[in-house]
């Protein structure tokens, strides 16, 4: 059968490397972005050079309008999807809870939680709909365990949810051979450390990891795409960490 795959958020980062890691293994990918057109495009690019099928597809995933647009657009021009990956998220300046504010926390909360429930909702129809044991990873963050004291208890909240959300729905859909699973990477290369405005946070804080060293999105994708995988046939529920040891 086809294997059909969303990423959201994978115009760089995280996301960019699961899709092209899933086109590689034989996925058609949808790179799912929201503001970095260029970006999106070269991951496509990547992909078709590479003898795989991808499309680019905007839209903001917190928005239940557009992420509707975003699977019709997966339906006409991949076909039913099979796998999703929920990886879409942002971090924001650090700061004591004290000083978020309400406006902060509900975006925050829009992109990084109500976007991951949007994407598993279509999913899911189309998967139950089609009869299709499909599989969903979502990306949760190590920060969920540790809840990011004095620089974004915000973010690792909304991480939390992510990892309840990935057990609730595991149970919920197990018996129709719907899997769904979550990562929880931990100090990984990429430019969201710049966006929170620390851009050397990895290398400020990799010591304190058991392994001594940042993770590679390469090896964030390679744990995504396992779960995805049919070597992961019997496990859902399951949150894994990437995150050096921690
Ligand atoms: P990143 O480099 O900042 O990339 C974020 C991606 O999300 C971009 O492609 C961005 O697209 C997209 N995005 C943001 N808001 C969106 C929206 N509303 N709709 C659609 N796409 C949106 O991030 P990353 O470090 O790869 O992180 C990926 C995931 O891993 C996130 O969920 C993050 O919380 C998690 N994580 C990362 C780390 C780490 O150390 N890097 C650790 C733990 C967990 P545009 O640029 O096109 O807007």
């Amino acid at each position: 059968m086809k294997k059909i795959a969303l990423v959201t958020g994978a115009s760089r980062g995280i996301g960019a490397a699961t899709a092209k890691l899933l086109a590689d293994k034989g996925y058609s990918v949808c790179v799912n972005f929201n503001k970095n057109t260029k970006a999106a495009e070269r991951v496509v690019a990547d992909i078709l050079e590479n003898g795989g099928e991808a499309i680019s597809v905007q839209a903001d995933v917190s928005n239940e309008v557009e992420v509707e647009r975003l699977f019709n657009k997966i339906d006409d021009e991949l076909g039913t999807i099979t796998h999703l990956v929920n990886n879409a998220g942002i971090l924001m300046p650090q700061c004591k809870l004290i000083d978020l504010s309400a406006e902060r926390i509900n975006h925050m909360f829009s992109t990084n939680v109500t976007s991951y429930f949007l994407c598993c909702k279509q999913a899911v129809k189309r998967m139950l709909s089609h009869n299709i044991a499909g599989a969903i990873v979502n990306v949760s963050s190590g920060a969920a365990q540790t809840g990011s004291p004095n620089e974004y208890v915000d973010y690792a909240a909304s991480k939390g949810a992510i990892d309840t959300l990935t057990k609730g729905l595991a149970m919920e859909v197990a018996h129709h051979q719907i899997r769904v699973n979550g990562v929880r990477p931990g100090l990984i290369y990429t430019d969201m450390h710049a966006d929170a405005g620390e851009p050397d946070r990895v290398d400020r804080l990799k010591s304190v990891l058991p392994l001594q060293r940042g993770g590679t999105v390469e090896e964030v994708a390679q744990a995504i795409t396992w779960l995805l995988s049919d070597e992961a046939s019997f496990t859902t529920g399951t949150m894994l960490n990437v995150s050096g040891g921690r």
